[in-house]
């Protein structure tokens, strides 16, 4: 059905004739859908959510005639800690992200601040985009709600630590935080990028499930 769905949406899109091309040979199409999803795996990412304690939402698969997608996605309902500006996540995604938040996150504020994290802001997940936002690069991630973008931390005792100010700002507690959570991130995504990597991550936390790993 996701197959016929896909397809229907690329005839929608004009992007492939409707007419069966010759056996043997493959219809010219301009963009290639993304690489069909397993829904075996799909649902076990959604019980391992569930065995986690967070509360997720499937959502339909949403191709693009673009070359951008959201499939095996979910919305995150709850996952211990509310993020904002966040849209459509894939599962395979949401999974260490929901780890990540409730596990590593409060781990880190405890140990460095004795205090909990009542919010984080995010940059987004999805958006249709390339690399880097520059044009010719290959799709990012973040084109296939793949990656996620974190910028900031709302403490319980009412502080705001940002990556812009706090990788390397005065405060060694926020530094050594922020350190924290980008080690953490790394043992659970493939790929994560911070203010080291370069100088467009100065201000947030980039996770995906890409091909990796790659750490920096
Ligand atoms: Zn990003």
């Amino acid at each position: 059905m996701r197959r016929l769905a896909i397809l229907l949406t690329l005839l929608a899109a004009g992007c492939i004739p409707p007419a069966r091309p010759p056996a043997g040979r493959r219809a010219p199409v301009r963009t290639l859908p993304p690489p069909a999803e397993d829904p075996a795996a799909y649902r076990q990412c959604l019980a391992d959510l569930s065995a986690l304690g967070a509360k997720v939402e499937p959502l339909p698969d949403r191709v693009f005639p673009n070359g951008c997608s959201a499939t095996a996605s979910v919305k995150l309902v709850a996952i211990g800690i509310p993020v904002t500006n966040l849209g459509a996540v894939k599962c395979g995604l949401a999974r260490p992200f929901a780890a990540w938040v409730s596990r590593d996150v409060q781990a880190a504020a405890r140990a460095r601040f004795g205090t909990y994290v009542a919010k984080m802001e995010s940059f987004g997940s999805f958006a249709c985009r390339p690399v880097n936002n520059v044009a010719g690069n290959r799709l990012s991630e973040h084109g296939r709600a793949n990656a996620v973008d974190i910028a900031a931390f709302q403490l319980g005792d009412g502080r705001r630590i940002t990556v812009l100010d706090g990788w390397n700002g005065a405060d060694g507690k926020a530094r050594a935080f922020l350190r924290d959570l980008h080690i953490a991130a790394c043992r659970r995504f493939n790929v994560v990028l911070g203010p080291d990597a370069n100088a467009l991550h100065r201000d947030h936390l980039h996770f995906d499930m890409g091909s990796g790993p790659y750490c920096r």
